[in-house]
């Protein structure tokens, strides 16, 4: 199963820790603060500008920006008061992610700044060999083809040989065009195949667990 993968391409926030932990909850939080704060709103109203602006144009940030004028630098400053202790190491994941063939890769709509923070706690720093985030795509986010184009070329990555492991699904549709292979991280059964290419499980660890790599 999937033995023909030779890089391997991981979504950080609810994808590699648990959309249920308290990182997230802070992430969510910082955002609409954030949005609260630009739009001079409360944060119920702070909730309806973020799902427009996310139905709208992929994430809070790219909409605030084009709509707006938002420094994108200090959209983001939100990350530098995350505590980021509230997420712990995860052996399990570290060894499924050493255990792959190829190359590995954060690709997120954060900041490099959270990625690192983030990977460094649970871990994972040395299971990744490059993280691809808002800023290297020039703050056009997933799921935009200019965003999977860039990364694509960055590290050139061959879509048909490439699996892409993404919490939204929304993200993976593009990439699943290109010949990618994809999988959903979403509640669930533990895993299962949905179409060609097209898998989806509970939890990554569990997946890659299934991998005879
Ligand atoms: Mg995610």
């Amino acid at each position: 199963m999937l033995a023909d993968i030779d890089t391997w391409v991981l979504d950080l926030d609810n994808t590699l820790y648990p959309a249920r932990s308290a990182l997230a909850e802070q992430l969510t939080h910082g955002i609409l603060s954030t949005i609260a704060q630009y739009y001079e709103t409360d944060l119920a109203g702070a909730r309806r500008i973020q799902s427009e602006l996310v139905a709208e144009y992929g994430t809070s940030l790219r909409g605030a920006m084009v709509t707006g004028t938002i420094d994108p630098h200090e959209f983001l400053d939100f990350e530098r008061r995350i505590d980021y202790s509230v997420i712990g190491p995860d052996p399990l994941l570290a060894t499924a992610l050493d255990a792959l063939p190829g190359r590995r890769y954060v690709y997120t709509n954060g900041s490099a700044y959270h990625a690192d923070q983030a990977l460094s706690r649970l871990g994972l720093t040395d299971c990744i060999d490059g993280v691809f985030d808002i800023l290297a795509g020039e703050l056009i986010p997933k799921p935009y083809a200019e965003s999977l184009d860039a990364f694509l070329q960055l590290y050139d990555v061959d879509p048909a040989r490439a699996a892409m492991f993404d919490d939204l699904e929304v993200n993976l549709a593009l990439p699943h065009e290109r010949g990618m292979t994809t999988v959903w991280v979403t509640d669930g059964t533990p895993y299962e195949q949905v179409a060609e290419r097209r898998w989806r499980t509970a939890d990554v660890r569990t997946f890659l667990a299934t991998l005879d790599v």
